[in-house]
């Protein structure tokens, strides 16, 4: 028995322009073979057990073959499974989709069609660029730039396009951008044409850069335009001006690097996605839970507690024992920050002491009010001793447990590479700055031939700190931080980072 083929158009990357029979396909689907330009979240709606293939081109390295991807299409419709190819935009616009049809037509595989919004309109729509306009525009004509105009037997009749009454869409073409612009002149188009290239379509990144036909591309190199853009020729083009209805990202355009453990990320990265920042993955630790007996809190009358994690861990340990919040019912609970308080107030604990900033010193010098007989300090196997040491001092029995323990996380050599020449790198723990730089001394894959002696970081990277302790630790290493936050948690290091970059933007301005 046969399966059945979806070719399924994921749209432009917003994953609001996904469509609802595409979500509705990905979720029933038993395999998923899916490009690298599809949104980010497009496979948070998979089944657990279906098998994701990513058949896509990562960077600039090599792609799987389209013959290849063709053969496990119809390897796995064979087999009888349910199959979506997911693409970006549309299947059937540059995407390949029709080769595919042709192939499975031919394997006799009965398959249906998912158009999606595709980037040359949606891009121009989100950059306030009607692909069509009264008076301006009546036709447009979706291009690939990806042929060489100089190639003697160029498929694209250059003198044919140049005549062509409306809007010219580029995909693919900005690398080779001076050479269309080029050719397109000399076959008749204005210079003064005007002419826009969007980078990142409808993606948090999303930039726009406008000019005429003659200046654009040395407008899109002057302002380091990269793929994924599509170029648009045409009076409409000029519209943008008037019509682009994007609010402003400060961070539009620049990579952001996050170390921290992949579970704890997502926060941090999805705020930096929302004011345009391009993040970069990059996590080189991994929290691990230390196993250990269950936990009586009875004896306590103070429990300090240093970080989200720790909370998550001692509620394990609680509950290992078949204890839940109301045995801490009797202790006074103390948090570093808000992070932790939050963690505590989702287990219905509202912590008694929170300092001001958010460094054992400062929590210490909170308690000083508060008596204390005997202290649990529940943290990482790894951390500073200044928290019990000071309430020792203050004559408490302290007790400390170690209730997880950091550990290195294997990072790619690509993501590697990519952290390592970002705009800025974040470093929210020592611990993040201390895996880091063992990662660059010996990147994984490197053999002997690590990056040793070499310096760890493009000499443009501004370096982020989440506070003082992890700037000393940076500092210890050589490396100074260009960014350290006043607020020691997230909200801290996005507003630093934001107001670092700000003045970056003021200073390329000002000439
Ligand atoms: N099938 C896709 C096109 C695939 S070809 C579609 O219908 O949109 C890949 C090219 O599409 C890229 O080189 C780029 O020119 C364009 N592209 C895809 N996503 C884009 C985006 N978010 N912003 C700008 N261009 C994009």
């Amino acid at each position: 028995m046969s399966g059945f083929v979806y070719l399924v158009g994921a749209g432009p990357g917003d994953p609001g322009l996904l469509s609802a029979r595409a979500l509705e396909l990905i979720g029933a689907a038993d395999v998923i073979l899916y490009d690298r330009l599809i949104p980010a979240t497009a496979l948070d709606g998979a089944r657990a057990d279906a098998e994701l293939l990513f058949v896509g081109k990562e960077g600039r390295g090599p792609s799987v073959p389209q013959e290849q991807t063709e053969a496990l299409i119809v390897e796995h419709a064979r087999a009888g499974r349910t199959v979506v190819r997911l693409k970006g935009g549309d299947p059937f616009v540059f995407g390949r989709g029709g080769e595919e049809a042709l192939t499975l037509r031919a394997a006799g595989i009965p398959f249906e069609v998912v158009p999606g919004i595709t980037a040359g309109v949606a891009a121009c729509a989100y950059a306030g660029i009607p692909v069509t306009h009264r008076g301006l525009a009546s036709a447009v004509a979706l291009v690939t730039g990806h042929e060489d105009p100089d190639k003697e037997d160029t498929a694209i009749d250059w003198p044919a396009l140049a005549a062509f009454p409306g809007t010219l869409v580029f995909y693919m073409g900005v690398g080779r951008l001076a050479e269309i612009a080029t050719a397109l002149i000399a076959a008749g188009r204005p210079e003064s044409e005007p002419a826009a290239v969007i980078e990142n379509g409808t993606l948090p990144a999303q930039r726009t850069v406008s000019a005429t036909l003659a200046t654009i591309a040395d407008t899109v190199r002057e302002h380091e335009i990269r793929p994924p853009s599509i170029t648009v020729v045409g009076p409409v083009a000029a519209l943008a001006a008037e019509l682009s209805w994007l609010p402003p990202r400060p961070l539009a355009g620049r990579t952001v690097a996050v170390t921290r453990a992949r579970a704890q990320a997502s926060e941090l990265a999805r705020r930096l996605q929302a004011q345009g920042a391009q993040v970069v993955q990059a996590p080189v630790i991994r929290v691990r839970t230390l196993p250990g007996p269950p936990l009586d809190p009875s004896p306590y009358d103070l429990i300090c507690l240093t970080s989200p994690n720790g909370v998550a861990a001692l509620f394990e340990r609680l509950a290992a024992g078949g204890r839940d919040s109301r045995s801490l019912a009797g202790a006074r609970v103390a948090a570093i920050g808000p992070g932790t308080a939050r963690a505590l107030a989702e287990r219905g604990i509202s912590a008694d002491i929170v300092p001001e900033r958010f460094v054992a010193e400062a929590l210490l010098e909170a308690l000083a009010a508060v008596p204390v007989g005997r202290a649990l300090v529940a943290r990482a196997s790894e951390a500073r001793e200044v928290l019990p040491d000071g309430l020792r001092a203050r004559g408490a029995t302290v007790d400390v447990l170690a209730l997880y323990e950091t550990v290195a996380e294997p990072l790619s050599a690509h993501a590697l590479e990519l952290a390592r020449s970002a705009d800025y790198i974040t470093f929210t723990s020592s611990s993040t700055v201390r895996y880091f730089l063992d990662a660059v001394a010996s990147p994984l894959g490197a053999g002997s031939s690590g990056a040793v002696g070499a310096s760890p970081l493009s000499s443009a990277t501004r370096i982020v700190s989440i506070g003082p302790v992890t700037s000393a630790t940076l500092r210890e290493h050589g490396l100074e931080p260009h960014v350290e936050a006043s607020s020691h948690d997230i909200d801290g290091v996005l507003e630093a980072l934001l107001a670092d970059a700000s003045t970056r933007v003021s200073e390329q301005a000002t000439p």
